[in-house]
């Protein structure tokens, strides 16, 4: 174990509080995961990106984590309006599918999306279809405590019986009296007590395909109930840390609170964690708006608003670039700025693996380390984190140039420190622009290290003709020469 002083914003209590884990060694994390219904956007990029780096970095500091990140595959999919049957649902039935293989297919591109992104796998995966009788368990329990009652089948959490023994709405700083007075009867809530109220199970319609047996109807489970159960059967009944998106706070996480309460009589989680939200041109992103851009379209560049063709990786820097807590604005201005201050950061990390050490060293790295411990420790505050890695990159780049010098205890420092900071806890890779497979670009840069020579080989014959040939259509063709003391570095 490091020794550290990790403070984290807890939502709860809306304050940054030091972190200390239940269990000595051990971490238990719960962050809510995709809907698996459609193609990854943004919305799914950032949460797995934020959460992605605190499990790096208690990872790093010595800690056992338990990473629990379940799929939503029913109950809290996009209904249609006049139907009432979720969208894996239709589409299987549509199109002859089991909803199984309908959620396989988009958790495949899911994975996929997530791998190129380099968001590690979480170490639980649980589908809330594969925990239904969990669930019907964890009912009954709410039933028995008398907070919750069936109606029509269905069976619907009591919000004001709760409210008036635990107090609801402690996370979202919302009461009940303004809830009761802005909740709109929709249809289908006159089976519930109090608008308010939510459904732990559902009775399905005849047409609905996804139901199971229960006690009460053939049917299927609310959306909140699946965290509640999933995290308690994975991380016991109290555990560290519970993660999200600022929009999961309410209602999802409240009704994650009181069903827990309800059920163990004591709150589950210790620290609640929310990444706020992403914008793109300052607006929110929506279908109806045509602003919705996938993951895959950012890589590839195929969509009206994108001036060009993103890497992962520079989607990824681009988030880490903001705190998780702030807003994040997407537009092709931002992205491209963030593209190359990434170029630059690994720059840096490649002409740091080749720097030539000195006997005396002219270079401070002695605070490196403490600070970037200390920006991280500082409720993971990776934009200030980026701003002390380009302090060590200008360390680099004035050696390399020849502007200062460092010893060879200094160089391994800088190599730990890199690799340490922005390979494994931001998880950045340090591929040319982070979108193509190194292993593939061997070969071409071999042959251009081939061409290179020849020049040189040219030059020392005083064959300019040749140099200067090749030179010249080097740089038409992209590329920058540039002779340094060490020898010939290119780049494009
Ligand atoms: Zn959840």
């Amino acid at each position: 174990m490091k020794s550290h002083n990790l403070c984290i914003y807890n939502s709860m209590s809306r304050c940054k509080e030091r972190f200390t884990p239940l269990h000595d060694n051990m971490v238990g994390m719960y962050v809510c995961g995709p809907t698996v219904y459609g193609d990854g956007h943004l919305g799914h990029a950032r949460p797995a990106i934020t959460f992605d780096v605190v499990y790096r970095y208690l990872t790093h500091l010595g800690y056992k984590v338990r990473y629990v990140r379940n799929i939503t595959d029913v109950g809290h999919l996009e209904h249609d309006a006049d139907e009432g049957e979720d969208k894996i649902a239709k589409k299987a039935r549509l199109e002859q599918l089991e909803p199984m293989e309908v959620v396989q297919y988009y958790l495949n591109r899911y994975h996929h999306d997530m791998e190129r992104l380099n968001v590690l796998p979480p170490s639980i995966e649980p589908h809330a279809s594969g925990h239904i009788i969990e669930q019907i368990e964890y009912i009954k329990t709410i039933l028995d405590a008398g907070y919750a009652y069936v109606s029509e089948g269905s069976v619907y959490f009591d919000v004001p019986k709760f409210n008036a023994d635990f107090g609801y709405g402690k996370l979202s700083g919302r009461n009940i009296e303004e809830l009761l007075a802005t909740t709109r009867e929709l249809d289908g809530q006159s089976e519930k007590r109090n608008p308010t109220d939510f459904a732990l199970w559902k009775k399905a319609a005849p047409e609905h395909i996804m139901h199971w047996p229960s006690p009460w109807s053939e049917g299927f489970p609310g959306w909140h109930l699946e965290c509640s159960t999933m995290s308690e059967k994975y991380l016991g009944t109290q555990f560290d840390i519970h993660g999200g998106g600022m929009d999961l706070k309410f209602p999802h996480h409240e009704c994650e609170i009181a069903q827990s309460v309800a059920h163990n009589h004591a709150p589950a989680v210790r620290y609640w964690m929310h990444n706020n939200m992403i914008t793109i041109n300052g607006k929110k992103m929506g279908k109806s708006l045509g602003n919705f851009i996938t993951l895959e379209q950012f890589f590839t560049g195929e969509h009206p608003l994108l001036a060009q063709a993103y890497s992962p990786m520079t989607i990824r820097f681009f988030i880490l670039q903001a705190h998780y807590r702030g807003t994040v604005d997407f537009s092709n201005e931002a992205l491209q700025s963030a593209q190359t201050a990434l170029g630059r950061m690994l720059d840096g990390y490649r002409r740091l693996q080749d720097l030539k050490a000195s006997d005396e060293s002219t270079i401070d790295v002695s605070n490196l380390e403490s600070r970037a411990y200390e920006a991280l420790d500082d409720d993971l505050n990776t934009p200030v984190l980026i701003g002390i890695l380009f302090d060590a990159v200008r360390m680099i780049n004035q050696v390399k140039d020849g502007n200062a010098k460092a010893s060879q205890a200094d160089i391994d420092f800088l190599k730990g420190f890199m690799q340490t900071f922005l390979i494994d806890i931001l998880g950045i890779r340090p591929e040319a622009d982070g979108a193509s497979d190194e292993s593939s670009l061997k070969p071409y840069r071999e042959a251009v290290d081939l061409l290179l020579q020849i020049r040189s080989e040219a030059k020392s014959r005083k064959d300019w003709a040749t140099s200067d040939l090749i030179r010249n259509r080097m740089a038409e063709m992209g590329f920058t020469v540039k002779d340094t003391k060490d020898g010939v570095e290119w780049s494009v």
